[in-house]
C-alpha cells in the first residue's frame, strides 16, 4: 500500500493543507490522482509518497482515522521538476497564495491539478511492421518513404498516398499508431549576420559578462542597441549547450522578437504566450520539456516553462507592468526570474529604457549591476514637443493639434510612417441620455459603458459584458436619445480617415487583436502598405519600424488624473517608451506630446528623455509620501456578493493588522462583476512581519472570511 499526502484542487484558504489517501498502485510525487473530497470528485496532487507493508484497515487502525482510495493516478510521469516544486512553495510563502494555486499557475493548463484540464490532442503515426506482406510497386515506394523517415504522421502519408495509406495499414504492411500531436518547427532558413557592436555595446557586454552579481539590469534609450546585445548574449550560452529565456511583455511584442531570434539562430524556438490555446500551450511545452528547443520567447507564464539547464535570462522591459500578475498567486515574473537564475546559476538581464523605480533603486546600492546606454545606435534622438491642449480646444481642435495634422499631412506626402497613440478603445467612453444626463452603467460594474460603433454595442471595459444600446434611458425612461463623450482608438480612426482620406490606416487594440494572429497580421500589413498605425498602449512598446518618423501621443497626459502612486511611473514610461517607436533609422524622427499640463514632471522627463532626473524627482515623491521603493504595500482586497459580510471581513482584517506599519481602509471600491468590494493596504518597511501577521491571522479565520480575499504583495495598481 503507498501512503499519499496529496493538495487539492480546492481554492479555499482553510484547506491549504495535504490530505491523507492510500493507493495500492505506484505513484510518485508530482502526478495527479483523482480523489473524492466532500461527495466531489476532484484532483489531488501528489506532494510525498510512503510504502507500506501494513493494509488499509492496519494503516486506519495506526492513524485512528477513515482514509480513503485515490479513484485514479492520473500520471505516470511527475508532472514537476525538483526545482518546479520548490518555486511553487516560495511563491506560496512571498504572494500568500494556496498552495494548489501555485502548482496550477506554474503548469500548463492540459497538465494543471484540475478537473478542468482537458485532453491532450494526440495524432495517428505509422511505422512499417515486422510481417511480411506482399506489396505493389507503389506501395513499395510508400513503404521505402516511412521506412526511411521512421515514423510519419498519417495525415502526411495520405497526403502523398491517398489511396493507399489505409490499405496498408490494413494489410499490416504499416502499423498505426497514437502519439501526442507535436509543435510545428519554427526553423527559418535565412540566417542574417551578426553586426559589428558599437564601441558602446562592447563595453556593455563586457560589463556584463563580468559582473559579480547574478542579476544586470541595462538601462538603455529606446533604438541604443539593448536587443542586439541580448542576441549576442544569448549566442554565447547556446554555444555553451546551455538554455535561453528571452522574456518580453506584451504579446504584440513576440513576432518581432521571434523574427529576430529566429532569423539570428537558425534552430528551434519555442514560443509563449497567452495569444496560444491550451493544446499550443502544451506542445510549446513539451518542446522546451524534451529539449527540441533551448531558446524560448514568450510572455510572463513562460518563466515557468521546464528548463533543465539554463545560461540565461533576459527581461525586456522589465518595468512593464504586464509582469504582474494582479489574481492570486500575485507573483511579479522578475522575482521568478531571479529566483529561477539563482537556482541555474544562470546571468538574469533586465532590459529598458525606463527601468521601474525599484530596479534602478536597486541597481544603485549595488544589489544589481547597473550598465547604461544613452546613445542610438543611429546617434539621433527623436525631436520632441509638447503641445498645450487648453489652447487647442480654444482653437476648436479637440483630438489633434493644428502642429499634429500638419505633420500627419507632410508625412503622407513624403511616404513615411506615422504612429497614433490613445489609450482608450472604442468609439465613445461614454452614453448620456439626453433627458437626464445619466451614463449608461454596466448592470454588473458601477462603471459607465462605452459605445463600440462598428458593431452598434455597449461594451464594459472591465467585465466584457455586452449589449445593445436600449430604445429609453435605463435610468429615467425616456426616448430622447443619448449623445457620446469622449474619444476611443474607433472614433479616432474614423475621423483621421475623414481628414486624410486617401491614408491607408490599420487600427491595433483589444478589439482588433482578438483574433488569432491579429497583431502579427495588422503588424505586417503596417509594414508592408500602411501610412498611419493607430492604436492603445500596445502599440507604444519596442516595436521597431524603421520607416515610422512621427509618432502622436493623444490624450499623452491623462493617467496623471489617476490617484494610483504610480501613475507618473506609468505615465513617464509610456511617453518614454512611444517615443522610441519614432526616426529608429536613416530618417529623423517627430514626436507630438498632446497634454493638458505641460509643466509636468512627468512629460518635462520625458521631452528631454531625461531617466535620471525623473528618477531623482519621483524618488523624492516616493520618499515624502512613504511609497515604494522606501515602503513595501501589501493589498488585502474583500469581494463577495453580500455587502455586510465584505464589510464586516475588511473591519475584521483592519483590526486584526495591528504591528510596525500602518493599517490603511477600509476603503469602499466601486462594484465590479456584481460583487461589492472593500480593501485595507498595510504599508511598512518590513515585509515579513505584515506577511506573518496576515498569515497568523488568517489562521485564526473562523468564519470563512478568507475566501473572500485576494491578496496582492507588492500590488502596483491601487485604484482599479
Ligand atoms: P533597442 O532594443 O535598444 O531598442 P535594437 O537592438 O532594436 O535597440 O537596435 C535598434 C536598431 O539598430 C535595430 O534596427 C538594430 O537592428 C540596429 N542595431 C543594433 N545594434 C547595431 C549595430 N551594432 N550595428 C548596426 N545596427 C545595429
Ligand atoms: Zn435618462
Ligand atoms: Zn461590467
Amino acid at each position: 500500500m503507498y501512503i499519499l499526502e496529496c493538495w487539492i484542487e480546492h481554492p479555499v484558504r482553510t484547506l491549504d493543507h495535504t490530505f491523507t489517501y492510500l493507493s495500492d498502485v505506484q505513484v510518485s510525487p508530482g502526478c495527479r490522482v483523482s480523489v473524492d473530497f466532500n461527495h466531489h470528485e476532484l484532483v489531488g496532487f501528489v506532494e510525498t509518497v510512503e510504502e507500506s507493508n501494513l493494509s488499509k484497515a492496519e494503516i486506519e487502525k495506526q492513524r485512528g482515522m477513515e482514509i480513503r482510495m485515490v479513484n485514479a493516478v492520473i500520471d505516470e510521469e511527475p508532472l514537476i521538476t525538483n526545482e518546479l516544486h520548490d518555486l511553487a512553495l516560495m511563491m506560496k510563502k512571498t504572494t500568500l497564495s494556496t498552495t494548489i494555486s501555485c502548482f496550477q499557475c506554474i503548469l500548463p493548463p492540459k497538465i494543471r491539478p484540475s478537473s478542468s484540464a482537458k485532453h491532450i490532442v494526440m495524432e495517428r503515426y505509422v511505422r512499417i511492421s515486422e510481417n511480411e506482406v506482399n506489396l505493389t510497386p507503389k506501395q513499395l515506394q510508400a513503404y521505402m518513404l516511412v521506412k526511411e523517415k521512421g515514423e510519419m504522421r498519417y495525415g502526411d502519408l495520405r497526403k502523398a498516398y491517398p489511396t493507399l495509406a489505409k490499405k496498408m495499414v490494413d494489410s499490416g504492411a504499416l502499423v498505426a499508431f497514437e502519439k501526442e500531436k507535436e509543435a510545428p518547427s519554427t526553423i527559418h532558413e535565412v540566417r542574417d549576420v551578426p553586426p559589428v557592436l558599437s564601441t558602446a555595446q562592447k563595453e556593455v557586454l563586457t560589463k556584463i559578462e563580468t559582473a559579480d552579481s547574478r542579476a544586470v539590469l541595462l538601462r538603455g534609450v529606446t533604438g541604443s542597441g539593448k536587443t542586439e546585445i541580448y542576441l549576442q548574449l544569448a549566442a554565447k550560452e547556446l554555444n555553451e549547450n546551455k538554455q535561453v529565456l528571452i522574456l518580453v511583455p506584451e504579446i504584440a511584442l513576440t513576432p518581432q522578437m521571434i523574427d529576430r531570434v529566429t532569423r539570428r539562430f537558425g534552430e528551434e524556438l519555442a514560443i509563449y504566450h497567452s495569444g496560444l490555446n491550451s493544446q499550443e500551450k502544451y506542445e510549446q511545452y513539451v518542446k522546451v520539456k524534451s529539449g527540441r528547443a533551448r531558446i524560448v520567447v514568450g510572455t510572463r507564464s513562460a518563466v515557468f516553462l521546464p528548463f533543465s539547464d539554463l545560461g540565461l535570462i533576459v527581461m525586456d522591459e522589465e518595468h512593464d507592468g504586464s509582469y504582474k500578475q494582479d489574481k492570486q498567486p500575485s507573483y511579479h515574473c522578475r522575482d521568478v526570474a531571479l529566483w529561477r537564475s539563482e537556482y541555474h546559476h544562470a546571468r538574469l538581464l533586465l532590459g529598458s529604457a525606463t527601468p521601474s523605480l525599484d530596479s534602478y533603486a536597486r541597481a544603485l546600492k549595488g544589489v544589481y549591476t547597473l550598465v547604461e546606454l544613452d546613445e542610438r545606435i543611429n546617434q539621433s534622438l527623436p525631436k520632441i514637443i509638447a503641445v498645450d491642449m487648453k489652447r487647442e480646444m480654444e482653437r476648436g481642435n479637440t483630438v489633434l493639434s493644428g502642429l499634429l495634422k500638419e505633420k500627419i499631412a507632410d508625412r503622407l506626402q513624403k511616404h513615411e510612417k506615422v504612429i497614433l497613440l490613445l489609450n482608450r478603445r472604442g468609439y465613445n467612453s461614454a452614453l448620456y441620455c439626453r433627458s437626464c444626463g445619466e451614463a449608461i452603467m454596466c448592470p454588473h460594474c458601477e462603471l459607465s459603458m462605452s459605445y463600440h460603433r462598428s458593431i452598434g454595442r455597449l461594451k464594459c471595459h472591465f467585465c466584457g459584458t455586452e449589449m445593445k444600446v436600449p430604445f429609453k434611458c435605463p435610468s429615467c425612461g425616456s426616448t430622447a436619445g443619448f449623445t457620446g463623450t469622449g474619444y476611443g482608438t474607433e472614433r479616432l480612426e474614423k475621423e483621421v480617415q475623414e481628414l486624410y482620406p486617401c491614408a491607408k490606416i490599420y487600427r491595433m487594440d483589444a478589439d482588433t487583436v482578438s483574433r488569432k494572429n491579429a497583431h502579427e497580421k495588422i503588424l505586417r500589413q503596417f509594414m508592408a502598405d500602411g501610412d498611419i498605425l493607430l492604436g492603445t498602449q500596445m502599440i507604444a512598446k519596442g516595436l521597431d519600424f524603421p520607416e515610422v518618423t512621427l509618432v502622436g501621443i493623444l490624450a499623452a497626459d491623462s493617467g496623471l488624473e489617476r490617484s494610483d502612486f504610480h501613475s507618473c511611473e506609468e505615465t513617464f514610461d509610456l511617453l518614454m517608451q512611444a517615443s522610441g517607436r519614432s526616426g529608429r533609422a536613416a530618417k529623423k524622427g517627430d514626436v507630438i506630446f498632446q497634454v493638458f499640463d505641460t509643466g509636468h514632471y512627468a512629460v518635462q522627463c520625458a521631452l528631454r528623455q531625461d531617466y535620471r532626473t525623473f528618477f531623482k524627482m519621483e524618488m523624492d515623491f516616493r520618499h515624502r509620501c512613504m511609497y515604494p521603493p522606501y515602503t513595501y504595500l501589501v493589498s488585502l482586497l474583500v469581494q463577495g456578493k453580500d455587502e455586510k459580510r465584505v464589510r464586516e471581513a475588511a473591519l475584521w482584517l483592519k483590526n486584526g493588522l495591528v504591528g510596525n506599519y500602518k493599517t490603511i481602509g477600509v476603503i469602499v471600491l466601486l462594484k465590479r462583476r456584481d460583487l461589492f468590494r472593500a480593501r485595507i493596504i498595510l504599508k511598512g518597511r518590513d515585509l515579513d512581519e505584515m506577511r506573518k501577521d496576515i498569515s497568523t491571522l488568517l489562521e485564526q479565520d473562523d468564519k470563512r472570511r478568507a475566501n473572500m480575499l485576494v491578496i496582492d504583495v507588492n500590488p502596483m495598481v491601487l485604484d482599479g
